[in-house]
């Protein structure tokens, strides 16, 4: 059985006041659990903090993008081992928002995807299509594309310790959620990729989220298909009462 994951990203959203405050009343409530992790994906400004904050806690803490590089003349950028020297755990990689509004291409997930496994963080990267493309009926090849390009020269055991979350572009933050059919079969299809890329055994170990308009509303469903092993959540992550109900659904 694979575990559930439900990581909240908060995206551009909260000072640190109100980051910390969200915390303090959220990572007390969550229990150490065999069956879900929960994580905050929030800005770089506020990581230092929630980490304290969360500490002895089961809520982990992630970035939403780093650079790939360890150090130097990368002006506004924060790097893999700035993360993990605060205690940072995750690291999203490939949002279509960073991949359409701050030129990320498949190339530079590759080298962030192979930073984060070296400082020893995980990546949890994103990978979906767009409206146009699921209408042409390209989804299948084009997600399958995005992960063979983010895996492409990874060790095979490291495969299986990352995090895929598909999330269709036009799902995220419309309110238009996949129908749990339709998210089920593309992480199936996803599943199907890294078997291909690895074995069976690591492809049943890797965890792929759906992430696209999630709610505690829809979130049972969706959590109920075969191959949905988590959710990456924008909007409903931002008010506790929401995410806390989001991370029970994982239970
Ligand atoms: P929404 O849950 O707001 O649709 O955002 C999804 C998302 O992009 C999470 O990374």
């Amino acid at each position: 059985m694979r575990k559930k994951v439900i990581a909240g990203n908060w995206k551009m959203n909260k000072t640190l006041s109100e980051a910390t405050q969200f915390v303090e009343e959220v990572a007390p409530k969550l229990e150490q659990s065999e069956q879900v992790d929960a994580i905050i994906c929030a800005p770089f400004t506020q990581l230092a903090t929630l980490v304290e904050k969360a500490k002895n806690t089961p809520l982990q803490i992630s970035a939403q993008n780093m650079h790939y590089e360890e150090s130097g003349a990368f002006t506004g950028e924060v790097s893999p081992v700035m993360l993990k020297d605060i205690g940072v755990t995750h690291v999203i990689i490939g949002h279509s928002e960073r991949r359409q509004y701050f030129s990320e291409t498949d190339e530079t997930v590759n080298k962030k995807v192979h930073a984060a496994f070296e400082h020893g963080l995980t990546p949890i990267v994103c990978v979906g299509e767009s409206l146009e493309q699921r209408q042409a009926n390209e989804t299948k090849s084009f997600v399958t594309s995005q992960v063979e390009k983010a895996i492409a020269g990874l060790d095979e055991a490291l495969v299986a310790q990352m995090i895929i979350a598909y999330e269709p572009i036009w799902a995220i933050g419309t309110g238009k959620t996949a129908t749990s059919k339709e998210a089920n079969e593309v992480c199936q299809h996803i599943r199907q990729t890294i078997e291909e890329q690895t074995s069976k055994e690591l492809a049943d170990k890797i965890i792929i989220q759906y992430g696209g308009s999630v709610k505690p509303a829809n979130v049972d469903e969706l959590l109920a298909q075969s191959d949905i092993d988590g959710a990456l959540v924008g909007g409903a992550s931002l008010e506790a009462p929401s995410f806390i109900q989001l991370v029970e659904a994982g239970k």
